[in-house]
């Protein structure tokens, strides 16, 4: 039996909850909010973390690891920070359980509270500038690149499967400097290489920007983001960097001598993606039928399947098969062929549809007799038959042609959701009817920008970096603005 997705058009939310579950990404767990990574979602995440893994090395940047647990005073030393964080926090309490005396299994033993409390990571700036605060004296021991992969625990109330969970997967940049601008170019470098990930390995087109003040992470003195749109024509902040300025060196007592012998606060930057962006690579490109992946992420890039009858047929495929498999491979192409007897031809067709598999190949008696193969594309759905004779390189080329078209579909969807609006009036009537980008003016303003959250449901996404220059007047208030500014209903 297909297992059949609820369509977008009918129900966005449970299309994309169905094909999360149904595709074998992930699954809830016994914990509201968290979740089960399975293994074909994992594989999907484990090549996002090469990728990304490989562009900070090329950066300069070192893998570290620090631990889970962070002493619970240590939050509260950044005011922000723990303002930001305090409603989200996980707290150990205790060490050990006992038997209950009432015979109903275990309770936390009340003689095994914890002198100091301890918190679940919400993310580790505390933990790591305490740790800086030794690794530091002088301009010598600087910068320090660190970025470590981990999991954090924020207590979100609305969760949803990779989008918004208690636990997620992530990286976490942070790096220490001796000067403010160089602190900004690693700022605007980490936002820069996410968005160069997204576009180029997820085929996802983002904007590049700063979130206004109210939307800054806790702590920072200025937040860059990338911020993608989703079919369903809402944002979804794809990943962040963070310009820290002097805040953590001066909660942490991270001072350094400089070249002219004197002494100054360390300079700081954080930066992260996390496992939402397998949501967004769902939600993105995917369809009716299931997943639809970029080549450059998909765990099997290409399944061959034979349909035969007896033994012998499939025996002959095989040979024609293995040879193409192995040039395949030779080729860095990930490669499945699925001979497997316990499935007919027609579900495996519809499993890797499901599963998202860029390329399909299909061969069968009447093939072979021609020199043919069918070949499917998983993005486009079309199918045609190509000769099998040089199929290696026809399906390097497609591989390429695949993420850059997966990536245009994007981008012209986004260009075509994405509109300019100068009144209010016009503001408010179309988020009535209308989802997407709205490119408008604005004053600067928190309040400006809160009168129009509560009246519209839409937030500033970014103030991009690109302005195109336009200077206009807020459409709420008529103050002067300098540049456009995005709006949109988000994740
Ligand atoms: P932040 O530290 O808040 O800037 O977040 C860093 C990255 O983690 C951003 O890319 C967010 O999109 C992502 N993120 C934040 N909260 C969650 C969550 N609850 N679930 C999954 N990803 C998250």
């Amino acid at each position: 039996m297909a297992k059949v997705l609820t369509s977008r058009s009918e129900n966005y939310a449970q299309w994309y909850n169905d094909l999360v579950i149904k595709a074998d990404l992930a699954e809830n767990s016994p914990v509201r909010g968290c979740m089960i990574i399975k293994p074909y979602g994992y594989a999907i995440w484990e090549k996002i973390q090469a990728q990304l893994d490989k562009m900070f090395k090329d950066t300069g940047h070192q893998n570290a690891y620090f631990p889970l647990l962070i002493p619970k005073s240590f939050l509260s030393k950044e005011a922000d920070h723990v303002e930001g964080f305090a409603k989200e926090c996980a707290v150990v309490t205790h060490y050990r359980l006992k038997n209950d005396p009432n015979g109903k299994g275990v309770i936390v033993d009340p003689d095994a509270k914890l002198e100091e409390e301890l918190i679940i990571r919400p993310t580790s700036e505390t933990i790591i500038w305490s740790t800086y605060k030794n690794w530091i004296q002088s301009y010598r021991d600087l910068p320090i690149l660190c970025n470590q992969w981990a999991n954090v625990m924020r207590w979100e109330m609305r969760t949803r499967l990779f989008l918004r969970t208690a636990e997620f997967l992530w990286q976490e940049g942070h790096t220490a400097h001796a000067t403010k601008e160089e602190a900004l170019i690693e700022t605007k470098q980490m936002v820069d290489i996410y968005g160069e990930f997204a576009e180029k390995w997820m085929s996802v087109p983002v904007l590049k920007g700063h979130k206004t003040e109210s939307e800054r992470f806790a702590g920072a003195l200025d937040t860059y983001c990338i911020e993608a749109l989703m079919q369903d024509g809402k944002a979804l902040q794809a990943g962040t960097s963070h310009f820290l300025g002097q805040n953590f060196a001066k909660a942490f007592d991270v001072k350094f001598t400089n070249k002219e012998g004197k002494e100054d606060y360390v300079w700081a930057t954080s930066w992260g993606v996390s496992t939402r962006l397998m949501g967004a690579l769902v939600m993105a490109h995917s369809d009716d039928n299931g997943l639809v992946l970029p080549p450059k992420l998909a765990p099997i890039q290409v399944v061959i399947v034979p349909i035969y009858r007896k033994a012998e047929e499939l025996e002959k495929i095989a040979e024609k098969i293995n040879p193409i498999v192995a040039n395949l491979k030779a080729k860095g192409i990930s490669v499945k062929f699925d001979d497997s007897d316990n499935r007919k031809p027609g579900w495996k067709f519809a499993e890797y549809e499901l599963k998202g598999v860029p390329v399909r190949l299909a061969i069968g008696a009447r093939d072979l007799e021609n020199g043919t193969i069918e070949l499917a594309r998983r993005d486009t759905l079309t199918k045609e038959t190509v000769s099998i004779d040089g199929v290696e390189d026809v399906i390097e080329n497609l591989m390429e042609e695949i993420q850059n078209s997966i990536f245009q579909k994007a981008f012209d969807f986004r260009a075509e959701k994405t509109t300019k609006v100068d009144t209010y009036e016009e503001f408010k009537e179309l988020l009535e009817s209308k989802t997407g980008f709205f490119l408008a003016h604005w004053d600067g303003t928190a309040a400006t920008e809160e009168k129009i959250q509560t009246e519209t449901k839409a937030t500033i996404r970014c103030i991009p970096f690109e302005s195109d220059g336009e200077e206009g007047v807020c459409m709420v208030t008529g103050k002067p603005s300098k540049q456009r500014v995005v709006f949109a209903k988000s994740y």
